[in-house]
């Protein structure tokens, strides 16, 4: 019988999943597929290793109230079915936030997803949900390993210096530190990097995550040395309803002065603000860049603004540039959020080539461009399938 891993990436409004083999190294999945819109009208897909889409069955009978608990326990009786000739080995869990205690992929038990759900005023976004997958898993198959892999993980390799703030010591030793976030698709990016730059992949090198959620990683030798976001994935780059880096007497105006409490604040960063706050027309880009609207593209444009402004603070950290990466589904997709960032980089030797940049093409750097800039689908799933093969062998 077939051994297989699933991959489960529990977002706030969507559940991505996927399985692989066990048993070989394969990045490509058997199947994967996702329940998009939830909260509001949840839609099921599903594609084979080529691409095909896949017969829904039972699981196109998704209730508009559906909870994330809810759709997990119908979609794991989806696979179930589906693939009842398969032996599920392990399933691996994307789940943001690892804290001082977590960075390698580790096997949760009752413990661990009690110290994992202290994390959750950190990243109030994610790990909700990231926790409710692994419940409802214990729930169908409580024997079933599970194994968290930790998107702050792959930051543990900066300086102390990097990941402080300027705080007094006593909260730095606590644990109030930068932690940086989307460490599992910038350690698939690192993996890729020597098939788009040959040797000069452990060059310097700034990856670009623009996704709904978006932080920037600027890596040496392959290894984070800095990252955009901090202590929670609220720092660094505008985002799709996140405000990114704040001055934080904003904070204390709101509190003090116009006397909001803090949940009101926790949502007005994590869900009123960024594409969606600015535009006051949607936090999808695609949707701003097909508008015509002048507070979209004040949003277009202050995202772009923001992007280039961290991304040339970043760089004194790795000493330079040779090669620019975007990805995530802006930064594959989004000509015009490439060209708008990069025509604010041409003092540091960005230059596009525009034919190129139109198709999503790998390579869209000009022949002349000092850095080359490319294009990388990430594959945050692949890395969470090696960290549970390994984790198992
Ligand atoms: P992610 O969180 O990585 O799935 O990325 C979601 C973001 O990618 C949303 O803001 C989408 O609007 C954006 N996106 C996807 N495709 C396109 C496209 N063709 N043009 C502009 N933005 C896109």
């Amino acid at each position: 019988m077939n051994e297989v891993l699933l991959t489960l990436n529990a977002g706030s409004s969507s559940l991505k999943f996927a399985m692989f083999d066990a048993d070989t190294a394969s990045t490509r999945a058997r199947m994967s597929g996702e329940v998009a819109n939830i909260g509001r009208a949840p839609v099921f897909s599903a594609k084979d290793a080529n691409g095909k889409a896949l017969d829904k069955g039972a699981m196109e009978k998704l209730e508009a109230a559906s909870n994330h608990a809810h759709l997990i326990a119908q979609l794991l009786q989806w696979i179930a079915r589906r693939h009842g000739d398969q032996r599920l080995v392990a399933v691996g869990h994307r789940v943001v936030h690892g804290g001082r205690q977590f960075s390698k992929p580790t096997r949760v038990t009752d413990s661990v997803l009690q110290e994992l759900e202290t994390l959750v005023p950190l990243a109030p976004l994610h790990q909700p949900h990231n926790l409710a997958a692994i419940r409802a898993v214990a729930k169908w198959q409580p024997d079933l390993p599970q194994i968290a892999c930790f998107d702050t993980g792959f930051h543990r390799s900066q300086t102390r210096l990097a990941q402080l703030f300027a705080l007094p010591r006593a909260l730095s030793d606590e644990g109030i530190i930068r932690y940086g976030f989307h460490g599992l698709s910038y350690d698939y990016i690192a993996g890729v990097l020597p098939e788009y730059l040959g040797d000069q992949a452990d060059g310097r090198v700034i990856v670009a995550h623009l996704g709904n959620g978006a932080s920037m990683c600027a890596m040496k030798n392959r290894k984070s040395v800095a990252t955009s976001m901090g202590f929670t994935a609220l720092d660094g780059l505008m985002m799709g309803s996140r405000c990114g880096t704040i001055d934080p007497g904003v904070l204390l105006y709101l509190l003090q002065a116009k006397g909001m409490d803090a949940s009101t604040i926790e949502d007005l960063l994590y869900r009123q603000s960024g594409l969606l706050g600015v535009s006051g027309i949607s936090n999808d880009m695609y949707v701003l860049e097909q508008s015509d609207a002048p507070h979209a593209r004040d949003a277009i444009d202050l995202f772009n603004y923001r992007a280039a402004s961290i991304l040339a603070g970043l760089v004194p950290a790795i000493g330079g540039l040779d090669a620019l990466v975007f990805t995530a589904g802006i930064g594959e997709n989004s000509a015009l959020t490439r060209q708008l960032i990069c025509d604010q980089l041409d003092w540091l030797g960005v230059a596009l080539e525009p034919a190129e940049n139109d198709r999503n093409a790998a390579l869209i750097s000009a022949a002349k461009s000092r850095v080359k800039v490319f294009v990388v689908p990430t594959n945050e799933e692949a890395i969470v399938a090696r960290d549970c093969r390994s984790f198992l062998s």
